[in-house]
């Protein structure tokens, strides 16, 4: 069987091995990150969609299992957030009642948490990794680039609710961008959001971009320093979950 959907990708740092899911024909999404790996955003818009039905989908989970292997994650891929596909619910229980013993995961902007079905569908998902680059509106602006109707405040005020009322692993990432949301007001105003958010894990990924070179290994260490005392895991240098 030829994949269209799926990649199966072997001893990860994050997921050991795992199956990465592609739900979009053309990257969707709320957000147009300038460090995004899969491109500018050709379809952002605040709306769910319908592209692929779920049995197109779980056919290759299944067939890519079969022949090699049990894996330890199914996770969606970042060409889009996958919570914009309207059968994201409806997949993961087909995935979950197929393989059990799978863990699923999902990496999400979190824009989009505010609505119940979303809500409620991630809130089933084994780990959820939330990317959040900056609570600070400016920088939000500029490295994520969201549609209008998205603040700032109201995004983060979602997510702590959602947090609150999750139970499955959850980890924060943001992209370190150097003169993007590296200023000393940037980490200490992270810092204290994160505090009331209480991540399992916080891992800092350090990208360059076209506008943006990567970060100095002085600064590393500045981020270690800042991070000490964080009552929750951190890991500074980490590869883009
Ligand atoms: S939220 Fe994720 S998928 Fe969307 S543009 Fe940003 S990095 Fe890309």
């Amino acid at each position: 069987m030829e994949y269209k959907h799926i990649k199966r990708i072997e001893d990860s740092e994050h997921f050991g091995t795992y199956l990465q899911i592609d739900l979009f024909k053309i990257k969707t999404c709320t957000f147009n990150c300038i460090h995004c790996r899969a491109g500018p955003t050709k379809n952002q818009i605040p709306q769910r969609v319908f592209i692929y039905p779920v049995n197109k989908i779980l056919k290759e989970v299944n067939d890519n299992i079969e022949r090699f292997g049990k894996v330890d994650y199914i996770k969606y891929s970042h060409r889009g957030d996958p919570t914009l596909y309207v059968l994201f619910g409806k997949l993961n229980k087909e995935i979950r009642a197929a393989h059990p013993d799978i863990k699923i995961a999902t990496c999400t902007n979190c824009s989009m948490v505010d609505r119940e079905d979303i809500f409620n569908e991630l809130s089933k998902v084994d780990l959820v990794i939330a990317g959040l680059d900056s609570v600070l509106n400016e920088e939000f602006q500029k490295i994520n680039q969201p549609l209008e109707k998205i603040n700032l405040e109201v995004l983060l005020q979602n997510l702590l609710h959602f947090r609150e009322n999750y139970n499955g692993r959850f980890w924060v990432n943001t992209v370190l961008l150097k003169d993007f949301n590296d200023s000393d007001q940037s980490i200490s105003a992270m810092k204290s959001y994160l505090q009331k958010l209480h991540p399992d894990n916080y891992l800092i990924t350090f990208e360059a971009t076209d506008t943006s070179e990567l970060i100095s290994q002085d600064f590393k260490i500045k981020l270690v320093k800042a991070f000490v005392d964080a009552p929750f895991d951190v890991q500074i240098g980490a590869d883009r979950p």
